[in-house]
């Protein structure tokens, strides 16, 4: 994609990444990376991977860095920049950081994210270009586009009708699940 960002801002998230990659904590997995997120306030949030023994707790660099945005009170993203690796191919979010990346994104088509490896080298990508079916049941606006997107609007316009929209269930009715999940479509696959 064509980036909408200035070169200079693509400079600033790109030192901000790697000054982040410099405090990875990462002994075991050996690959330190960096991540800088340009907020929709104008400001720069930069985050890196946190390892952990316990191997499930760890936390990837791009969520360290979008997770510090919300909790100083910016709720949007217009660009990512992730670097890592030697090329930028090596730079690719993971499916987790894709998804938390669709709920705090501007929009899906103008969010970017930038791939940028040690040898300098960037791609540009929009997140609807790298995440196009993301999970957004408990969203609905969004899960109707989603569902639109795959050919399931009908399904999804009758469960809102029902009143069956994320309904909160209640404490012993489990046995309704699957119908649920049956009459909101199949946003998770
Ligand atoms: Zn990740």
């Amino acid at each position: 994609m064509e980036s909408r960002l200035s070169d200079a801002q693509v400079e600033a998230l790109s030192r901000e990444a790697r000054k982040a990659k410099g405090f990875a904590y990462a002994p075991y997995s050996g690959f330190p990376v960096g991540a800088a997120v340009l907020g929709e306030d104008g400001k720069i949030y930069s985050g890196c991977n946190v390892e952990n023994a316990s191997y499930g707790l760890s936390n990837c660099g791009e969520r360290t860095a979008l997770f510090k945005m919300v909790s100083e009170g910016c709720r949007h993203f217009k660009a990512v920049l992730v670097c890592c690796g030697k090329t930028p191919q090596e730079a690719v979010p993971c499916g987790a950081c894709r998804q938390v990346m669709s709920e705090l994104c501007c929009s899906m088509e103008e969010a970017e994210v930038i791939l940028e490896g040690e040898d300098g080298g960037r791609l540009f990508y929009s997140l609807q270009e790298l995440y196009p079916h993301g999970f957004t049941s408990f969203r609905p606006e969004a899960a109707e586009k989603a569902a639109a997107d795959l050919g399931h609007s009908e399904k999804m316009d009758s469960a809102r009708k029902d009143g069956e929209w994320a309904k909160p269930k209640e404490p012993g009715t489990s046995g309704h699940d699957s119908e649920n999940q049956a009459a909101h479509g199949k946003g998770k696959g």
